[in-house]
């Protein structure tokens, strides 16, 4: 099976910036231990701001463009230098992939993406994919890593989506703040119902939110992929989706 993996800012760091070892320890042993089942793995990483700011000791995630830049381009190097560590204890190759709207619009561009990303799955390597945010200003940006995944799993005709996040699925209200919230376990159809409990961006770090995932999940189940949204928390949540156990909450592809 072909799997995209999201994974969030918050997963992938603490409420200060810097990096949560044990878990992005776990979450690359669980991936290569999948890579290893025989599965394909793309990985789509967001992280490089927030470790940026963490790098930089800035006591907020920047809001202005030339600092968010600045903080990415420190970041990014932050991130891949912890995959590549990380993978390459488990003899697994990573690759990095920066993109901006204008390389999956582009019909030239897309097309030079995909086949790059397929020779690279050809060589056995995981991909490791984030918005390249040193370069995207609001003409340019896809905006926020949920549709980033949607959009790559879209190109490459993946079967699964797993977005890694904060929250473990889509409840009938913020669980947060309403404690009737249930989990939504399957989601069939995208409704205005669907829409309308979607609510409000999240953490302070992350910068997609339910609609975001909503909207992803559009994209994906559209293109024939199934998408499930989940806790990150802890990544051996991965095992039980393969297993075909009810996790978190699962949008059902369209069939065409
Ligand atoms: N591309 C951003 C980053 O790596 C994150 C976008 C998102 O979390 O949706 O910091």
């Amino acid at each position: 099976m072909r799997i995209v993996i999201k994974v969030g800012t918050s997963t992938l760091a603490h409420s200060t910036g810097r990096l949560n070892i044990r878990r992005v320890e776990e979450l690359c042993k669980v991936l290569s231990d999948i890579k290893n089942s025989g599965h394909e793995v793309i990985l789509v990483s967001s992280g490089a701001i927030g470790m940026g700011a963490g790098k930089l000791n800035l006591k907020e995630k920047p809001t202005d463009i030339a600092t968010r830049q600045a903080a990415a381009s420190v970041g990014q190097c932050e991130l891949m230098y912890t995959y590549d560590k990380l993978f390459s204890e488990y003899n697994h190759t990573v690759s990095q992939i920066l993109l901006t709207n204008y390389d999956v619009t582009n019909e030239k561009s897309h097309t030079n993406f995909k086949n790059t990303i397929f020779r690279l799955l050809e060589l056995d390597v995981l991909p490791v994919i984030n918005e390249n945010d040193t370069v995207s200003t609001d003409e340019l940006e896809i905006g926020d890593n949920d549709t980033l995944a949607a959009i790559v799993a879209e190109s490459i005709k993946a079967e699964l989506l797993v977005i890694l996040s904060d929250i473990s699925g889509l409840y009938t209200s913020d669980p947060r703040k309403d404690e009737n919230a249930t989990l939504i376990p399957v989601v069939e159809e995208i409704d205005d119902y669907i829409r309308s409990i979607a609510g409000t961006p999240g953490s302070r770090l992350g910068s997609g939110g339910m609609i975001t995932k909503i909207k992803a999940a559009e994209i994906a189940t559209k293109s024939g992929c199934d998408m499930i949204i989940c806790s990150g928390d802890n990544p051996d949540i991965l095992y039980n989706i393969l297993e075909g156990k009810q996790t978190g909450t699962k949008f059902v592809k369209k069939s065409n």
